[in-house]
């Protein structure tokens, strides 16, 4: 059953990754929004009929996140992080740039020293206003789920059918100041056999992220409830060896079962 929040605020929440993790959700609450259809999606698949979206007005979303903050300060609630993810790709939202800007004014006042994180596809990242407003927060968390152009679009089946090679000379343009994510998984979509952890498509990611050289890499398994029900976790052993070969490369990496 696909998992939809139902606020522009939501938690803190304990999250595998961001420990007290106050989640900022850009998003529609009816309906997931994104540029992306993976296989994997803890919101369900996208809805792929063209319809006007209708986001939140930025008003509204800066009203909720600046009294959130002051309550959550009130009430000296623990807070480790400020997550951007929620229902979709937050970086969709037309007002992304000036709403991290408010997010950062509203954070210095009442959470100080807690990061900003960005959760996103990097799919908008050929344009600058997206590139700018993700430069702004204090970790950049992208994702990159294949070595091989075929895994990418069958894991994460970008809506504009952009390529491997496209995505990967965005995340590039980043010059390091990035951490990638990357979720491992094995099964079946559409009869056809998914398994990102193959020698040949662990080579190629291998040899991508050197190219990124990101600050570090996230490497975990099926967590929630996909809607490809085909689809299985990878074992800890395995994910324990894949990151091992990642830190022989020298780029620090971590498992997040
Ligand atoms: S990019 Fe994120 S929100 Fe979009 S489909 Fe993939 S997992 Fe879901």
């Amino acid at each position: 059953m696909a998992l939809l929040f139902d606020g522009v605020v939501f938690g803190p929440i304990e999250s595998r990754r961001f420990g007290h993790s106050l989640g900022i959700n850009l998003l529609p609450l009816t309906n997931k929004v994104c540029n992306f259809n993976c296989v994997y999606c803890e919101c369900g698949w996208t809805e792929l009929k063209t319809q006007r979206v209708l986001y939140f007005h930025y008003e509204i979303v800066c009203a909720k996140i600046k009294s959130a903050f002051q309550e959550l300060a009130q009430k000296s609630i623990p807070v480790d992080c400020i997550t951007f993810a929620g229902n979709g790709e937050p970086s969709m939202h037309p007002q992304f740039n000036a709403i991290i800007d408010k997010v950062i004014d509203y954070r210095n006042t009442y959470l100080p020293g807690r990061k900003i994180v960005v959760l996103s596809n990097a799919a908008l990242a050929g344009n600058p206003k997206v590139v700018e407003a993700l430069q702004k927060a204090d970790l950049r968390v992208l994702k990159l789920d294949a070595g091989s152009d075929a895994m990418f679009q069958k894991i994460d089946q970008p809506l504009s059918g952009k390529s491997i090679d496209w995505q990967i000379s965005k995340l590039k343009a980043f010059k390091g100041r990035l951490i990638i994510q990357t979720i491992f998984l094995k099964g079946w979509h559409n009869g056809e056999r998914i398994d990102n952890t193959e020698e040949q498509e662990l080579e190629l990611w291998i040899k991508t992220l050197k190219e990124i050289q990101p600050e570090s890499v996230m490497i975990y398994t099926l967590d929630r409830p996909a809607p490809e029900p085909l689809l299985e976790k990878v074992q800890p052993a395995i994910l324990d060896m894949i990151c091992m070969r990642v830190e022989k490369e020298g780029i620090p990496c971590k498992v997040y079962l």
